[in-house]
């Protein structure tokens, strides 16, 4: 399946579920959620190295690029095969590593000297979610017809293309971070854990109060009247470590 495929058919399933979504919002959000799960580390890892070709895909449509998929870039042993306005040809080749495993793989002379020998190219791209290792690095200037693209070289890419993007995914990923999510009720606000001197409880309740009413008691500790302050501070923030 290419990506625009997949594309329209996740599109549809979340449009069923936020009938207002605009493809270019649908876009955004695909980028967003993409970057704020670069790192996990799922089962299935074919999975998510097509999701990182497509997110790669799109990017370059966004650039202006001509993104094509073909059978024959199988044969040819590329990932993307890209064309700008002039006509030239571009391969791009896409190795996703994430860097929250425990032994994260870097990129390696191999790859590049086998994506090298493939001829039909004007130019080529390798990117890749890691790093490239220290052989590559120092034998960049005998690869002149590649451009190495490496996690910060990725993020600077990004910020290139669409720079709202980065700004909304570092928003996000902070948040995140900090366990505040987005308001279920209005989307326009966030849910924070605040505490009731007169009712000596925990709650949550949006940022946006008083136009969004959104409240739910903090159950993490049991009962609510046995969900004193004088317990634990919070469980909210459990997961940093001093
Ligand atoms: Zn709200």
């Amino acid at each position: 399946m290419n990506f625009k495929k997949f594309f329209s058919t996740i599109f549809q399933q979340t449009k069923s579920e936020s009938p207002k979504l605009k493809p270019d919002d649908f876009t955004k959000k695909y980028l967003i959620d993409y970057l704020l799960s670069l790192d996990t580390i799922y089962k299935n890892k074919s999975n998510q190295g097509l999701k990182f070709e497509y997110f790669i895909q799109i990017l370059y449509e966004l650039a202006g690029y001509q993104v094509e998929i073909t059978d024959k870039s199988k044969e040819v042993g590329v990932d993307i095969i890209a064309k700008d306005n002039e006509g030239q040809i571009i391969f791009i080749q896409c190795k996703h590593h994430s860097l929250s495993a425990n032994t994260p793989k870097i990129v390696g002379i191999s790859d590049i000297q086998k994506f090298n020998g493939i001829p039909g190219a004007n130019k080529k791209v390798f990117i890749t979610t890691s790093f490239f290792t220290g052989n590559v690095n120092s034998t960049q200037n005998d690869y002149p017809n590649i451009e190495f693209i490496d996690r910060k070289g990725l993020l600077q890419f990004i910020n290139q293309i669409v720079p709202d993007l980065l700004v909304e995914y570092i928003f996000l990923n902070n948040l995140k971070e900090n366990n505040i999510k987005e308001c279920y009720k209005c989307h326009n606000g966030y849910i924070i854990k605040k505490y009731s001197e007169t009712r000596n409880y925990y709650f949550y309740a949006c940022t946006n109060y008083p136009n969004c009413d959104y409240k739910k008691e903090d159950l993490s500790n049991g009962h609510w009247n046995k969900n004193k302050r004088t317990t634990q501070k919070s469980n909210f923030n459990s997961k940093r470590s001093c």
